[in-house]
């Protein structure tokens, strides 16, 4: 075992599709790191079935255990009602709640440093540096503007596991009336207000392709996170936009025709 490992986190079917795609991206990178699939009895054993096969590690994880007024207010109808997302849509198939599931990862004691991606991302160039990052290292949140600069994106993290941060996280976490307008990451930012920036290029979100094409540069991206609609919805209302990057996440989940990330085009600015 390693003292590294890449952690994402599966709740369901769809999500666990996510995965098979992040942790081939992964594999392609030769990464010596271990790879570790968190899941909750909600991904059928059927679709993690790949993911072992590909050598990742399924491990069991629950939800949080946070009380029933917290789950209550973080409950997707009321969530979506209270703190409206007015820039992109939420597939069906995410529910607010089982993102603070993350938070699990601090309880595998096993590793010195983890290296959180969520499950709609792909790695496409080795990011193994990043073990050597301290706690909490995040890419900013952005996709639109200079503004997005303030918050930090919790779709990929570095954290160094302990179960006494993850005790005080389940502290801080739910306290009455507490509300995480958009969960783990509110809270994560919160939790560490001086968070250690990484390069947008670890965690390029997908809208950028089409608000800030001038930032999108392949040569310098490691990650891709298909933020908001995912690659593998069927006809979402930005397909035709994010036309070569849906191709790219198709690539990476077949196994197929993963082309060489230097070459690929730009978009047009
Ligand atoms: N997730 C999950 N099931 C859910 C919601 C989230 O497994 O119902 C996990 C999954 O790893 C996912 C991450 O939590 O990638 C965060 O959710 P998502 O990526 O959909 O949020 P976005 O990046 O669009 O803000
Ligand atoms: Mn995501």
């Amino acid at each position: 075992m390693s003292k590294h490992a890449y952690v994402t986190l599966v709740t369901n079917e769809d999500y666990a599709m996510g995965a098979l795609a992040l942790v081939r991206s992964l594999r392609l990178t030769q990464t010596d790191a271990d790879l570790v699939v968190m899941h909750t009895g909600g991904a059928p054993a059927q679709a993690l079935k790949p993911l072992a096969a590909l050598g990742a590690r399924l491990v069991p994880a629950e939800l949080l255990p946070t009380s029933d007024a917290f789950n209550e207010r973080h409950q997707r109808a009321r969530l979506h009602a209270n703190a409206p997302f007015t820039k992109g849509n939420k597939p069906s198939f995410h529910t607010p709640l089982d993102n603070f599931a993350k938070l699990r990862l601090w309880q595998l004691t096993e590793y010195e440093r983890v290296v959180f991606i969520d499950a709609d991302a792909v790695v496409v160039r080795n990011i193994d540096r990043l073990f050597g990052y301290p706690e909490f290292s995040a890419a900013p949140n952005v996709y639109e503007n200079l503004a997005d600069f303030h918050r930090l994106n919790s779709g990929v993290f570095v954290a160094a596991p302990s179960e006494a941060t993850f005790v005080a996280m389940l502290a801080r976490l739910d306290q009455p009336e507490a509300f995480w307008r958009r969960t783990d990451q509110t809270f994560l930012q919160a939790h560490f207000p001086h968070w250690h920036g990484l390069p947008v290029f670890f965690n390029m979100l997908q809208y950028v392709w089409f608000n800030l094409p001038e930032l999108w540069d392949w040569k310098s991206i490691s990650v891709v996170h298909y933020q908001y609609e995912k690659p593998w919805e069927r006809n979402h209302p930005k397909a035709a936009e994010l036309g070569p990057l849906i191709d790219l996440w198709h690539a990476y989940h077949s196994g197929e025709g993963v082309p060489n990330i230097d070459l690929l085009a730009n978009p047009v600015s």
